[in-house]
This record gives C-alpha cells, sequence and structure tokens, in this order.
C-alpha cells in the first residue's frame, strides 16, 4: 500500500487527495478544451475581427452549457472570478440598487457571504444571522420568523462546505418571493452535485464556482434573474461594460471556455457520479465507525452532500492528526480558515466546543477517488488517532 499508484494523475503518486470541497483538479477533459485558447485562439471576444469572433463563439457555447446546467437563460449568466466575486457583487450590487435595511443569512454561511455581510452591516445595514440546529440545519419557519418589513434581501447557502448539509432552498425561495425579498444563493457546493434549478428553487441570484467542479481556478458565474422580477444589480467593478455592464474587464477566455466544459460533463454524469461516490462515503464512514471509538459525526446525515464528511475524534486534536498522515490530503474544518487557528465557525454554530471543533476533520470524496484509497485512508486514519490518543496517556 506504500506506494499507492493513483492512475489518471502522475503527479498525484502516493498521496491521496480527499479535500474536493476547498477544490478539484482540472478534469482532463476540460483541460482539452482549454488548450488552444491560451497560444492559437488566444483573441479577445470584444475584438471585431476573426479572432474576437472566435472567441465569442466560444464564449457563447460556454455561457449556454453554463446556463443549461441550473435551468437559467444564456443572458442571465455573469462570468467572474469565481464564487467569492459573484457573491460580492450580488450582495453589494443589490444592497446599492433597492432600499430597504435588513437583510438575512446564517451563522453557517462561507466566509465569502459572512464577511460581505458583516462588511455591509458596518455600512448601516441590519443582519440576522440564522442559527442552525444541532445538526446543522435550518427551517424555511426559522427564514419566515426573522422577515421584517425593511427586509430586502436573503442570502442562504445551498449545501454547507464544511458539514455538507443541503438546505430547503426553493421553500426559503418561496418565502422570499411571497414576501417581495430578492433571494440570493451560494451554491459553489451543489452546482454540478447535485440538480440546481433556478425556477424551481425561486431563485434570483446564484453564485458558482470553477474549481469546485473540475474547472480551472479564477473563474465563476453569478446568475441574475432577468424577468419576474427582473433583477437590477449596480456593478462593483466598472471599465469598459462587460457582461452586460455588470462585470467590466476582459473575460478568462480559457477558463470560461473550460468552466463551459465542466458544466456540460456534469450535466451528463451527475446521477452515476453522486452514485459512485455516495457508496465510497458509505465505505469510509463504515470502515471508520466500524473500527474506532470515539468518533461523532457532525451534521445530519439525511439531507448531505453524498461527497462530504466531517468528523469529530474525541481527544486527538485535527492539526495533528493532519500532519500525521502525510499522504493524505484532508482539511481541519473550513479549508478557508485554516490559515488562522480559529475554530470552525460552523461548527461552534452547531453547539460544538473549541476542543471539539478542533478535533474535527472534514472528508471530502470526488471524481478521482478509489476504493482502494478509502481502504488506505480509512486504516492510515485508524492507525493515527490510536496512536496520537495514546501518545497523550
Ligand atoms: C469555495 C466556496 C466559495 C468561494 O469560491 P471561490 O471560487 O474560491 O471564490 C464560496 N462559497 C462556498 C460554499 C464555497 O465552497
Amino acid at each position: 500500500m506504500e506506494t499507492l499508484f493513483i492512475g489518471k494523475f502522475p503527479a498525484m503518486k502516493k498521496r491521496i487527495y480527499l479535500d474536493y470541497q476547498a477544490t478539484t483538479p482540472v478534469d482532463s477533459r476540460v483541460f482539452e478544451v482549454m488548450k488552444s485558447h491560451f497560444c492559437e485562439h488566444f483573441g479577445n471576444p470584444a475584438s471585431r475581427h476573426e479572432f474576437g469572433w472566435e472567441a465569442e463563439n466560444a464564449i457563447a457555447t460556454a455561457r449556454k452549457q453554463t446556463a443549461d446546467l441550473i435551468g437559467a437563460g444564456a443572458k442571465e449568466i455573469i462570468f467572474t472570478s469565481g464564487a467569492t466575486e459573484s457573491i460580492n457583487l450580488a450582495l453589494k450590487g443589490i444592497a446599492e440598487a433597492y432600499s430597504g435595511k435588513h437583510i438575512i443569512t446564517a451563522m453557517t454561511e462561507h466566509k465569502a457571504v459572512f464577511d460581505v455581510c458583516k462588511t455591509l452591516e458596518k455600512r448601516g445595514f441590519e443582519i440576522t444571522f440564522l442559527k442552525p440546529n444541532r445538526d446543522g440545519q435550518i427551517s424555511p419557519k426559522q427564514v419566515e420568523e426573522a422577515v421584517r418589513e425593511d427586509t430586502f434581501l436573503i442570502s442562504l447557502m445551498h449545501a454547507n462546505n464544511e458539514i455538507g448539509t443541503i438546505y430547503p432552498v426553493a421553500e426559503f425561495g418561496k418565502i422570499a418571493h411571497k414576501n417581495d425579498i430578492i433571494f440570493h444563493v451560494d451554491a459553489a457546493q451543489t452546482v454540478g452535485k447535485i440538480p440546481v434549478n433556478v425556477a424551481n428553487m425561486n431563485v434570483d441570484l446564484l453564485s458558482f464556482s470553477g474549481h469546485k467542479i473540475y474547472a480551472p481556478k479564477g473563474v465563476g458565474a453569478l446568475f441574475v434573474r432577468r424577468k419576474n422580477p427582473r433583477i437590477r444589480l449596480a456593478p462593483q467593478i466598472h471599465g469598459g461594460g462587460h457582461e452586460r455592464g455588470l462585470r467590466s474587464g476582459t473575460l478568462n477566455v480559457p477558463g470560461v471556455i473550460g468552466l463551459g466544459k465542466a458544466c456540460e460533463i456534469c450535466a451528463v454524469e451527475m446521477q452515476t457520479e453522486a452514485t459512485r461516490i455516495a457508496k465510497l462515503r458509505k465505505q469510509l464512514l463504515d470502515g471508520i465507525l466500524s473500527n474506532m471509538e470515539g468518533v461523532a459525526i457532525n451534521g445530519t446525515m439525511e439531507n448531505r452532500l453524498d461527497g462530504n464528511l466531517n468528523l469529530t475524534f474525541y481527544g486527538v486534536d485535527s492539526e495533528t492528526l493532519i500532519l500525521s498522515m502525510k499522504e493524505i490530503a484532508v482539511s481541519s474544518g473550513s479549508a478557508c480558515t485554516s490559515a488562522t487557528i480559529e475554530p470552525s465557525h460552523v461548527l461552534k454554530a452547531l453547539g460544538l466546543s473549541n476542543l471539539q471543533a478542533r478535533s474535527s476533520l472534514r472528508l471530502s470524496i470526488g471524481r478521482m477517488t478509489t476504493a482502494d484509497e478509502i481502504d488506505f485512508v480509512t486504516q492510515q486514519i485508524e492507525n493515527a488517532v490510536n496512536r496520537l490518543r495514546h501518545r497523550k496517556h
């Protein structure tokens, strides 16, 4: 098992990647369609000549592929540099274009939403941060009860990046629309993994990212509803008026083309991939629980992304655990906050103590994960946890 070779990716030899919720490798089929757009078909889609038209056509295809995956119209897709930028444009853009004082979001949101809301709070807006239950879930009733006369925006994620909880966004959307409130969804963890349909979900704005779905980093999209109702946004980046004036700046053409291709692949393979990944997660969870004591699951197992596991190993510091498993890449809490030593704000919102949050691991399974890797990881975790627990006493 020491020289485990991970077939498709020579660079990943002897290393096992179980951190697909932090980022994914680029799918070779995605890379293939991007390649010619660096040195050969390098035109600026805004140019009025052959080079430009070539790029413009390729962008149009990507826009359609991206829109199709979420049930949107091509004109409703704004390409950005990633989910963080999409979220900033959506939330700040709405806050500047509409009147109203109150915003509803949740304590479990990704920092990209959480910190934008904190910034808007400093600008004078009032924010309600909904608290999840012990399982990580937020109910439509909580959203309904938080609605005020001056609420103009609700921003809630489709699925959580740490604990994988899938939220009832269609229900949230109904409440928003019944009250004439704009509804934004951070869907960075769900687009391409579970069905997302902006019409059925009553969503006005939806943010997602390329590098979570096997496209490159530095590209993402924002869905902006064009009718029933037509959403207005104040642009946050001004310049040449690209992307319907909402996001100036020359597009990342190869990146956008990669995102389009990645969306097309997801549309075709989502179902079979989800089934395969769910099986691997079951293998991982059963393997860990049947051989070890003192392990708790964070977040509900009922409405949960297939590829996600978040576990607390009592009596073990997760940073030490990660360092002691050199061949395995997993995350302690959220990757986005692991630069700081702060315990995960999501786990704390669930009611975990600092110590419990610091004893937790997020394992995320993806397209290239194999059953052999899962077996190896199960064994490594068991060995490492036992070793660390004995060292302590
Ligand atoms: C990754 C992620 C983001 C940020 O996406 P970037 O493309 O890295 O900016 C936002 N929200 C969630 C839920 C994510 O998982």
